[in-house]
């Protein structure tokens, strides 16, 4: 992801071949829809104080979208200077969310200016598009779309290749029969041996007492989750 130096940078600069990649990717820019302070709602790391970068786009459309919000518009910012406003908030955790982050090819650049800068960083991500390049330092939250999201055709299925032991793989579930097509895929690609995995019930579709009772019937080596965003603050934008 290394880009061309700026035009604007004078021929004589007595930068060094590497200041000046880095200079490149400082300057490379993404559109973000918003950048803010909250907990943490989901995942191992839930209720850490952490910056969230919300990038701009997707390619998906699933039914339960509670983002659409950052499918279209935004801010065009450089990686420095969404590194500046990240700098602002005082905290380690950082977490790079959309939309579909990958979607723009900046996004790695982001990340790995992040965990240079010593951040522990998360990348939560719809698994429809290719992780491979992802930074390693990067905790990858990776959804694999459900039946019922209307996107399960959109699953990177080589993308499990590239998951280790601190990944985490999310299923979000609307119903039975997404849940028991979760079981499935669990079992057929012996998801548990690879990272951990978390079910969450669609708010307001899935009681997540119903998923818990299946949960514990079934011994599944997984961890439910509710989002806790929403039980703290309904799930507003920027929240
Ligand atoms: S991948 Fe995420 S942001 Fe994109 S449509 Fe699905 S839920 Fe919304």
């Amino acid at each position: 992801m290394i880009r061309p130096l700026s035009p604007a940078l004078p021929a004589s600069s007595p930068l060094s071949g590497h200041d000046q990649d880095s200079q490149a990717e400082k300057a490379e820019t993404l559109r973000v829809t918003e950048i803010f302070f909250s907990l943490q709602g989901e995942t191992s790391r839930v209720g850490l104080p952490t910056v969230f970068v919300r990038l701009t786009g997707c390619p998906l459309r699933c039914g339960y979208c509670d983002t659409e919000y950052a499918f279209y518009g935004g801010k065009r910012l450089s990686v420095a200077a969404i590194m500046a406003e990240v700098g602002n908030f005082g905290t380690r955790y950082i977490t790079v969310t959309g939309g579909e982050p990958l979607a723009q090819k900046g996004c790695l650049v982001l990340l790995k200016e992040l965990c240079d800068a010593d951040y522990s960083v998360s990348l939560e991500t719809s698994g429809a598009l290719d992780v491979s390049m992802v930074d390693a330092r990067v905790a990858k939250i990776m959804d694999i779309k459900t039946p019922g999201s209307g996107e399960v055709k959109k699953n990177h299925w080589p993308n499990i290749c590239h998951l280790t032991r601190h990944d985490e793989v999310k299923f979000v579930l609307c119903d039975e029969m997404d849940y028991r097509w979760a079981v499935d895929i669990i079992r057929e690609h012996r998801l548990d041996l690879i990272c951990p995995i978390l079910f969450s019930p669609v708010y307001g579709t899935l009681e997540p007492a119903t998923l818990a009772t299946w949960i514990l019937r079934d011994r599944l080596p997984v961890r439910m989750q509710v989002q806790l965003h929403k039980l703290l603050w309904g799930g507003e934008p920027g929240r």
